[in-house]
């Protein structure tokens, strides 16, 4: 049997340590899948899609541990989806860390490549954690992009919400990835297009290049530029949902800010007005 050298990596939160300790000790927990494309977005960004085992299942917005296996122990780290649950492949989108044990060598996937997969996807971005609404903010920065890209897949979130405000902060253009899926492809999905051009808006904003949007996103939210070139009113306790997905500190900002205005996070027990994911964890 495999061993694995996660333990050393342990983030300290909830269904996380959880996942991280089961793949301490139980390999059975991953499949063997293949990469078929590999898209470089930037030097620091890339993503990649997979085969995919007709018996892995998980809602749109989990995450699962994925890596590589090197010298016979697996190397894995949690992973948002970027693939909806009705596609047939999986998709992954990774940041390049130089010195990052796993994505020092991810980033030199090739096609035919084999990855590792867990079979037990997780995670609290899920619709079912939100109570309802009419607007749904999806508000991420960097690879936090990718949960949203899967719930944004979901002809679900249409069916529940009224608007759907999806919202990624980076700090250069080149690094706002899938604008052409979110603007082009999803409007023209033959299924659910009409719902998406309808209901779907896009507001992409960078801190470090001139662009239509500038800022970060919390100082959006503080000053009401986002709303005002949203054309919407602030945050409102009784209409808007939101899910975060980001660095720790627009994570923990981005809470303190919808705390102060009495909002409540949800979770699987107790839905409540928003759900948080760590897009990573700082060491
Ligand atoms: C719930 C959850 C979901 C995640 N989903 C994704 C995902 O979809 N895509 C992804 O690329 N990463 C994701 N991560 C981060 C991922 O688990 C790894 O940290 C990342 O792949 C780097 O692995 P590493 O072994 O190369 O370096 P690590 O040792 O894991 O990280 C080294 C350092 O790099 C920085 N870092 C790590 N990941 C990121 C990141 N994504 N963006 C900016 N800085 C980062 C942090 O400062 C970290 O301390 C997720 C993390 C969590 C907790």
């Amino acid at each position: 049997m495999l061993r694995c050298n996660v333990i050393d990596h342990l983030p300290s939160y909830g269904s996380l340590t959880t996942l991280y300790r089961e793949f301490g000790h139980d390999m059975s927990n991953l499949q063997k899948q293949r990469v078929l494309e590999v898209r470089h977005w930037t030097d620091t960004l890339f993503s990649f899609k997979a085969t995919r085992d007709p018996s892995f299942r998980f809602q749109n917005g989990q995450f699962t541990m994925m890596g590589l296996e090197i010298d016979g122990r697996p190397l894995l780290r949690a992973y948002s989806l970027v693939s909806a649950n009705h596609e047939e492949n999986l998709e992954f989108f990774s940041i390049k860390v130089a010195n990052g044990p796993l994505t020092s060598r991810l980033q030199h996937l090739k096609v035919g490549d084999e990855i590792l997969v867990g079979r037990k996807p997780v995670g609290t971005l899920l619709l079912d954690n939100l109570l309802p609404g009419k607007t749904l903010y999806l508000l991420s920065t960097g690879t936090g992009l990718a949960p949203f890209l899967g719930v944004i897949k979901d002809p679900d979130v249409y069916e529940r919400y009224e608007r759907v405000v999806l919202v990624h902060g980076c700090r250069y253009v080149a690094e706002l990835a899938y604008q052409d899926l979110i603007t082009d492809e999803l409007p023209n999905n033959e299924f659910f297009g009409d719902m998406v051009r309808d209901k779907l808006v896009y507001y992409p904003t960078v801190t470090r290049d001139q662009f239509r949007n500038t800022g970060r996103i919390t100082d959006l939210i503080q000053s009401g530029k986002l709303f005002s070139d949203l054309g919407l009113p602030s945050f409102d306790v009784l209409h808007d949902r939101i899910m975060l997905c980001g660095s720790p500190g627009m994570l923990k900002d981005t809470q303190k800010i919808l705390e102060d205005k009495g909002f409540v996070e949800g979770s699987s027990s107790t839905p409540g007005h928003f759900v948080i994911e760590k897009a990573f964890v700082e060491q």
